[in-house]
């Protein structure tokens, strides 16, 4: 399935350190009625939350948490509609001072140290996730 919306606004600006960065990306989205659009970000993290989805299972599994200092090398995700609600899902690359690089799922508990966004809202239409039987994932209907 897809749809072809328009462009609508676009914001870029920083979130503060110590903040929760799915928090932040949620909040923002929400005070800004960002209903859908695709975001990027960089910056760096103090730790870091990341979740991995088992296919099998069809579940999240094996939480990765990094108590480290990182780069966020790139961050990127979408937001859409969840149970009538706004909902970010965006996943992350991180990288440590070796140049070794982490991903995954970003979940609560990543702390931001910097984190520079831009953000491109999307009108004319609305994407509604709802449990797709195959996967057993929140997916666009
Ligand atoms: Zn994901």
């Amino acid at each position: 399935m897809h749809i072809e919306p328009k462009p609508g606004r676009t914001f870029i600006g920083r979130f503060e350190a110590g903040q929760d960065l799915l928090a932040e990306l949620n909040g923002f989205c929400k005070q800004n009625n960002i209903r859908l659009g695709v975001f990027n970000l960089i910056g760096a993290v103090r730790n870091a939350k990341l979740g991995y989805y088992d296919q099998e299972k069809k579940q999240y599994t094996g939480c990765v948490e990094l108590n480290k200092k990182l780069e966020i090398a790139a961050c990127m995700g979408n937001i859409s509609i969840k149970d009538g609600e706004i909902m970010v899902h965006a996943h992350i690359t991180l990288a440590d001072m070796d140049g070794n690089a982490f991903g995954g799922h970003l979940m609560p508990g990543t702390e931001i140290f910097a984190a520079e966004f831009f953000i491109q809202e999307l009108i004319g239409a609305e994407l509604v996730r709802g449990k797709d039987g195959k996967t057993g994932l929140p997916l666009w209907q």
